[in-house]
C-alpha cells in the first residue's frame, strides 16, 4: 500500500512548523485521502493525549514546599536488608545469652539431671616437676591438687 509522500509535510504543518512544509501543503492535505486520514489520526492522538495528560503546575507559592520535598527524598536514609539482618543477629545473640544464663543458673533439683559424681580418669599436666593428686570429696566433687614444690600447692576443680 503506497502512501502519499507528503505525510511528513502534513505532520510539520499540524505541529505548527509551517516553515518545514511547502506552501501548498494545506491545499494538498484537503484533497489527498492519505493525508486527510493521517491528519485525522494526528488530531485523534492529540485529543487523546490532551484528555489524559494533565500536567501539574508548581506555582511560585508552592515552589518552596516542592523543593523541600525533593530535599527530604534526597536526604532520606536508604533502607535495606542490612538493618534487618543486624537486628536479627542481635536478637539471636540475646536469645543465646539468655539460654546460656538459664543453663547456668537454672535449678537442676531434678535428680535425673544431676551428676552423681565427677570422675577424673587420668589427670595430666605438662608442667615439669609437678605431681598431681585427685581427691573426691564427700559431696562428690573432685579436687585436683597440683604439687609444685614442698611449700607451693595449687588446686582446682574440674
Ligand atoms: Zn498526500
Amino acid at each position: 500500500m503506497a502512501e502519499c509522500g507528503r505525510l511528513y509535510h502534513v505532520a510539520a504543518l499540524f505541529d505548527g512548523e509551517a516553515a518545514l512544509a511547502p506552501p501548498d501543503t494545506a491545499e494538498h492535505a484537503a484533497t489527498c485521502p492519505d493525508c486527510a486520514r493521517y491528519l485525522a489520526h494526528l488530531r485523534m492522538l492529540r485529543d487523546g493525549v490532551g484528555a489524559v495528560a494533565e500536567t501539574g503546575v508548581v506555582t511560585d507559592g508552592q515552589f518552596g514546599a516542592f523543593l523541600d520535598g525533593i530535599r527530604e527524598c534526597i536526604d532520606a536514609p536508604v533502607r535495606g536488608w542490612r538493618r534487618f539482618w543486624t537486628l536479627a543477629s542481635m536478637t539471636a545473640a540475646a536469645v543465646l545469652i539468655a539460654l546460656a544464663l538459664y543453663a547456668v543458673f537454672a535449678d537442676f533439683s531434678d535428680p535425673a539431671r544431676q551428676v552423681e559424681a565427677t570422675i577424673v580418669e587420668a589427670p595430666y599436666s605438662e608442667l615439669s616437676g609437678v605431681s598431681i593428686d585427685v581427691q573426691i570429696g564427700k559431696d562428690g566433687n573432685a579436687v585436683i591438687w597440683v604439687n609444685n614444690a614442698p611449700n607451693d600447692v595449687w588446686y582446682g576443680t574440674p
